[in-house]
């Protein structure tokens, strides 16, 4: 046979292994914990969803539906999408699977999402995100319990030092209307000079002219007109209510009157986390309200506010981490010996130590490797020594060693982890 050529992986995907691994695992982990401390509850999400999902959600002009979406027709003939965002897949929960009985909802949930962008550090093809959402809640607190929720998850994994709250208002449907009328007219004086993209976002979605990173359109964002001019006194209460709520809590914040989401689907409060330590992808958490998606999805008005946080770049802020430290080494003398490292290997390991026991190799040969892999005990068994129903326990920090009844291995052992600090 000739040898075959392996297929390459997927670009914009990743292979995500040993210490990177376990830094996206402690992400995930801490949003467990946290999202319990505020009685989110768990949702498990479908990969993908009937396109019209995606398409009306986010809205036809946005850059995820017009160019980053993965979509196919399947077998059916009916067009799918792989989800590149988790709101749209749950507002569309909310309304077919009866949560509504449940508002106002809390829920969590963390998966992979797909978008076709080019890839780049921090930017992927297949990405993970943490996700938060509170449905059928208009009161500006819960604005202010997801932002909580969001910086007390930054703060367990370590990494708040940097990342700055930005947090601005889009108003309410009418302010919001005002000001892209007001943005029109402003961007339109200039229409010539602005990016490829602007032009052709100007009458569609103008407000993402504000959120362009082109040089051409910077200058003209500066001297855009802003929301401030357009907010109704309802919007400015509610923006006052969310963000002396962030006050109350001692959660701190910065305004950005230019600060907007890429989406439709938002109102009034718009936020993101940020660093200048990730490059160009500096945006580690985003989200805000969105009261106008649940009608775009033919649901009654449902007022609603969530987030985001990409796990890659969270664990690309926390560095890598440590894989779990290896506690015991078993170290068989002979096959009949391994036999029995295998019973004593599974007492440890019920007893929550974390021990290994290699498949092969002679004593030499394990010893280094229990010695490499930062094992502080070994445990050596010899057909002698198992004869009598004793083996020998070995502190590989300080060497001594000492022969100790099979019944009384594992107090042995936790008294020796006990000994070397690592208990
Ligand atoms: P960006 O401006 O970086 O494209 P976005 O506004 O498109 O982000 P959201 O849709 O708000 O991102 O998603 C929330 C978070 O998910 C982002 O803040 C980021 O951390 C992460 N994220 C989004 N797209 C990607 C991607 N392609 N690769 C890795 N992480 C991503
Ligand atoms: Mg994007």
């Amino acid at each position: 046979m000739s040898k075959q050529e392996t297929p390459r992986p997927v670009r914009g995907t990743q292979d995500i292994f040993g210490a990177d691994a376990e830094a996206f695992a402690f992400v995930v982990e801490t949003f467990e914990r946290v999202r319990k401390l505020y009685r989110f509850r768990r949702v498990e999400m479908p990969v993908f969803e009937r396109t019209e999902v995606f398409a009306r959600s986010l809205g036809e002009t946005t850059d995820v539906v017009s160019k980053e979406m993965y979509s196919f027709e399947d077998r059916g003939g009916e067009s799918l999408t792989l989800r590149p965002e988790f709101t749209a897949g749950i507002a569309r929960a909310f309304l077919t699977e009866g949560w509504q009985q449940y508002a106002p909802l809390k829920v969590a949930t963390h998966g992979p999402l797909f978008r076709y962008e080019r890839p780049q550090k921090g930017r992927y093809r297949q990405f993970h995100q943490i996700d938060a959402e509170l449905i059928g809640a208009a009161e500006p607190q819960a604005d202010v319990e997801l932002l909580a929720m969001a910086d007390q998850l930054l703060e367990e994994l370590g990494v708040a030092d940097g990342v700055t709250l930005t947090l601005n208002t889009l108003g309410d449907g009418s302010s919001r209307e005002a000001w892209r009328a007001a943005l029109i007219e402003h961007f339109a004086g200039v229409r010539g000079e602005l990016s490829e993209d602007s032009q052709e976002r100007l009458e569609k979605n103008p407000l993402r002219i504000l959120d362009s990173k082109d040089p051409r359109d910077k200058a003209f964002v500066a001297d855009a007109p802003m929301i401030d001019e357009f907010l109704s006194a309802e919007a400015q209460d509610f923006f006052g209510a969310v963000t002396s709520g962030l006050d109350a809590a001692g959660i701190k914040w910065t305004r950005n009157p230019a600060l907007v989401r890429g989406l439709d689907y938002y109102r009034h409060t718009a936020f993101e986390f940020v660093t200048d330590r990730l490059g160009a992808q500096g945006t580690v958490l985003g989200g805000g309200r969105y009261d106008g998606l649940m009608e775009s999805l033919g649901g009654a008005p449902t007022p609603a506010v969530g987030w985001a946080a990409g796990i890659e770049r969270l664990a690309m802020l926390l560095g890598q981490r440590g894989e779990a430290k290896l506690d015991v080494a078993v170290v068989p003398l002979g096959d009949a010996a391994a036999s029995r490292g295998e019973g004593i290997l599974a007492q440890l390991r019920r007893h929550g130590i974390v021990a290994d026991m290699d498949y092969r190799g002679n004593m030499k040969k394990r010893m280094s490797r229990a010695n490499s892999a930062g094992a502080a005990v070994a445990v050596i068994l010899g057909d002698d020594e198992l004869a009598k129903g004793v083996a020998n326990i070995k502190d590989l920090v300080g060497g001594q060693q000492h022969e100790v009844p099979l019944g009384d291995l594992v107090d042995h052992a936790f008294g020796l982890l006990a000994k070397l600090g690592r208990r």
